[in-house]
């Protein structure tokens, strides 16, 4: 627990986009300590190029202008002129539309693209070094604290145990707080990957890339569709290097494994696309099985609570997995800027439950949905290509124009009929109130 007594001490598992954003917002919060338990050493820097889309950016926003500002220095701009307008163009590679654009995803003024390993270094920026232990990984909740006798306990995998009034796991596709929610053998518990999919995919740096690719692939974030695959490439730090990806429908082997990636297999694309993806299978060692999360049926229990892909890890293709980490981050921020008792935090991870369960898996459903229509396999609409445009703009409007105020004036209502509703200790039989708070 805290050392201060009228402090709420919250234990973030897990220091990846999720935790570390809502940490950034926490800092600033002096009611709240917390504190991060990473099981990784260091950052490594892993993950593709995240293209955040209009939704990340407000999350951003609402957890600080600095946060904001962390993700705007990682960040390289995909347009040459600050105030070009990019957007990630949809374009079908393969059949009777081939070279048609069917939609621009995430447009935006001075459109920017940044690396997983930039963007935490940003967050981690923000967040006290003291805070975060590094190389412990949280093995199992002993006890949630519905015995009355305090607060969670955890345990690590070195044989440290650790206490605090609330857990937020943020701990990734294969949480072990999901785990621990659920139960191991929930069927959501552990992801699936339902249609076999697997991204092979190259880090090339922009000069190796120009050489073998069109000079505005090198620059811009396209999407080329055709049903063997469908290929993309992402400007990644600072635009020194390209990360570029071919996404296979039934790449990925049964019983772990992927198919090796033919070009041969890309005859009938467009000449852009074969040049990408003769470049992606020179290596694949920087490849990525994919797996997404049947829905859970609740984000919180008592005290816990998960969050990002811990919560609701969806499959690449809406460019918002990211997005919804954030989302979750500033709804709990939020939240916890009003909890003044730890008699008040069931209230509010049930109203983060509430709020961003629906809207978070919906985007997981979307996702798989996106995987569908860009591997042609979405009934016909691929022989349509308004019928496209017209999916990925109502998916646009969903994501990214979301009002992300609202959803977080939303919580506060929920939290507040809830503890008008109730009063019920879930951790400190003997806390006291330690502040105004909401009343
Ligand atoms: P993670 O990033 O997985 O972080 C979890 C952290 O928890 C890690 O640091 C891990 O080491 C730690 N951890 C795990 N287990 C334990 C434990 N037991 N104890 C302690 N610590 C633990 N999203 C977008 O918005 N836009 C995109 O363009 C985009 N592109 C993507 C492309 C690909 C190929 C993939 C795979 C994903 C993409 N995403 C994108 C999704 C995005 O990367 C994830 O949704 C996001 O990184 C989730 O963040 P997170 O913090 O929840 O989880």
């Amino acid at each position: 627990m805290g050392s201060n007594p009228h402090q709420i001490h919250i234990a973030i598992i897990g220091g990846g986009i999720a935790g570390l954003a809502l940490a950034a917002g926490l800092t600033k919060k002096s009611h709240i300590s917390f504190h991060i338990y990473e099981s990784v050493p260091s950052h490594a820097d892993v993950g593709a190029g995240l293209a955040l889309h209009a939704n990340a950016i407000k999350a951003m926003a609402l957890l600080g202008p600095e946060v904001r500002r962390a993700y705007f220095d990682a960040a390289v701009s995909v347009a040459s002129e600050e105030d070009e307008e990019i957007a990630t163009e949809v374009i079908l590679a393969q059949g009777s539309h081939a070279g048609e654009k069917v939609a621009e995803l995430g447009r935006a003024k001075g459109r920017k693209s940044v690396s997983r390993a930039d963007l935490l270094a940003g967050l981690r920026g923000l967040v006290p070094a003291e805070r975060i232990s590094w190389g412990k990984r949280l093995e199992g909740i002993v006890d949630h604290g519905e015995s009355g006798k305090g607060g969670v306990k955890m345990r690590f995998k070195d044989g440290t145990e650790a206490e605090a009034d609330c857990v937020i796991g943020a701990d990734g596709i294969h949480s072990v707080v999901r785990a621990y929610l659920l139960g191991e053998d929930h069927p959501a518990t552990k992801p699936k990957n339902h249609d076999g999919w697997q991204v092979y995919r190259t880090l090339v740096s922009v000069e190796d890339a120009r050489k073998q690719i069109d000079e505005k692939w090198t620059k811009g974030v396209p999407i080329l569709l055709g049903p063997s695959g469908h290929v993309n490439c992402i400007p990644m730090n600072k635009g020194t290097r390209i990360s570029a990806g071919v996404a296979v429908r039934g790449g990925a082997l049964e019983g772990g494994g992927a198919k090796k990636l033919d070009p041969e297999l890309y005859a009938d694309y467009s000449e852009e696309a074969k040049k990408i993806v003769r470049m992606v299978a020179k290596d694949t060692t920087a490849s990525w099985s994919v797996g997404d999360h049947d829905h859970a049926p609740f984000y919180s229990k008592g005290c816990v609570a998960m969050m990002g892909d811990a919560a609701h890890a969806s499959l690449p293709f809406a460019g918002n997995g990211a997005a919804q980490a954030l989302e979750d981050a500033a709804v709990l921020d939020h939240l916890f800027g009003l909890v003044r008792q730890v008699s008040r935090v069931e209230a509010a991870l049930t109203a983060y439950d509430a709020v961003r369960r629906p809207r978070s898996q919906a985007v997981v459903n979307l996702a798989r949905a996106f995987g569908r229509v860009y591997a042609y396999a979405e009934g016909d609409i691929h022989e349509n290509p308004q019928k496209m445009r017209e999916f990925f703009a109502g998916a646009a409007l969903f994501t990214n124009e979301a009002d992300l105020k609202k959803q977080n004036d939303e919580a506060v209502k929920t939290y507040e009929s809830s503890i008008r509703g109730r009063s019920k200790s879930c951790a400190d039989n003997s806390e006291q109130d330690t502040g105004s708070g909401f009343e």
